[in-house]
């Protein structure tokens, strides 16, 4: 079986993790700041907080904003459930916008239209590792003074005109989990511009505890969102090879363009200046294309194809609660998740497995 993804544990990362069991130091210790170092000097930003993973990081950054009930939240149509489920449980309403089918991103244009008196922030997402138009979102949140949370779970390394995901916004969420480019297991990192927002995330994510002249004291009810140092050793270890990782995974995108062509596939492109972490290869298929059959055809013949993301007003919670018709109001969000596939990508694909997935897809499509 050709896996979709696969992390790539070496004997390297191994040692570390056991150094770290050996040390008897298991949580938030030295390793968790060493992964905390390693990213903000990548990034050149000041504040890089780990915590448990990277729903936990965009969690934390709407609670540090102080968003809650009666607030409103812009989200794109199309991503990973935990993008939108962040807003709900904080009490917010999430406020859809959809997606420009090209990028799989939000739809710059459609933005100001949805922005109320409510509104507060809005998450925008590198989906499958693409940088969105974040000078566009930039300057739509300076004129209506909105939080911008970057959700750059796939997009650790991806860039535009040489700035780099997660460092634009009040808020870059990155996460560890083994589907991403670099893997801690669960984890996630948050990047934050302002120092308050630091502190008070540095707290949340600790039960409310700070050090106030040496001592503990608890300032406000928090959550145990910490990251263990056996997690950060294997994060620390994993992200000595992030460029390496990402180079591969360059080349790999690359044999997928130059070999595949089919008129009911199209593939995803990457727009000039920008630089695409491509933590998945996510295509889309004509409407004549039965998706779901051809993931099963796949599968049988030892390719492992799936979903990419989902069309998040289109889910049952989410249908239930506000009612949306997804066909009228975010007709790309609900085709990229009705068509959509993601083909393997990962460190250890050969290009003749990328040969083969094209054939196969070819053959039974
Ligand atoms: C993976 C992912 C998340 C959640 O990250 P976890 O570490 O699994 O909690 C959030 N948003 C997007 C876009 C993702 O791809």
């Amino acid at each position: 079986m050709i896996p979709l993804g696969s992390p790539d544990i070496r004997e390297e990362d191994i040692g570390k993790v056991v150094e770290v069991l050996r040390s008897g130091m298991l949580v938030q210790g030295q390793k968790v700041a060493e992964l905390e170092r390693n990213v903000s000097n990548y990034l050149s930003v000041s504040h890089v907080l780990a915590a448990s993973s990277g729903t936990a990081t965009l969690h934390l950054a709407l609670l540090a904003s102080g968003i809650g009930h009666g607030d409103e939240v812009i989200v794109p149509s199309f991503s990973y459930i935990a993008t939108v489920n962040v807003v709900e449980i904080i009490g917010a309403r999430p406020v859809f916008v959809d997606i420009d089918i090209k990028t799989y991103c939000i739809d710059i244009k459609k933005i100001e239209a949805a922005i109320t008196r409510s509104t507060k922030a809005i998450i925008s997402v590198h989906e499958f590792g693409l940088m969105a138009d974040m000078e566009a979102v930039m300057a739509i949140a300076k004129k209506h003074s909105l939080v911008v949370i970057e959700d750059a779970a796939c997009a650790l390394g991806a860039s535009d005109s040489g700035i780099l995901a997660g460092t634009m916004g009040n808020f870059g969420s990155f996460s560890l989990h083994p589907r991403k480019n670099i893997t801690s297991g669960e984890g996630g990192v948050l990047v934050c511009k302002d120092t308050g927002h630091a502190e008070m995330v540095s707290m949340l994510r600790n039960h409310g505890g700070s050090d106030v002249d040496g001592r503990k004291e608890f300032l406000v009810a928090g959550y145990n969102y910490r990251l263990t140092d056996i997690q950060a050793a294997l994060a620390v270890s994993q992200f000595s090879r992030l460029e390496e990782i990402l180079v591969k995974k360059q080349r790999l995108a690359g044999l997928y363009h130059e070999h595949f062509s089919h008129d009911a596939v199209k593939l995803p492109r990457c727009p000039d200046g920008k630089f695409h972490t491509w933590q998945s290869f996510h295509v889309l298929l004509d409407e004549a294309v039965d998706r779901d059959g051809l993931i099963l055809k796949l599968r049988d013949v030892g390719v492992e194809a799936n979903v990419g993301a989902q069309c998040l007003p289109a889910q049952e919670y989410y249908m239930n609660k506000y009612g949306l018709n997804s066909l009228e109001l975010f007709p790309n969000g609900l085709s990229a998740w009705k068509q959509g596939l993601v083909l393997p990508m990962h460190e250890k694909l050969r290009e003749k497995d990328v040969l083969y997935v094209i054939k196969k897809i070819k053959d039974n499509i």
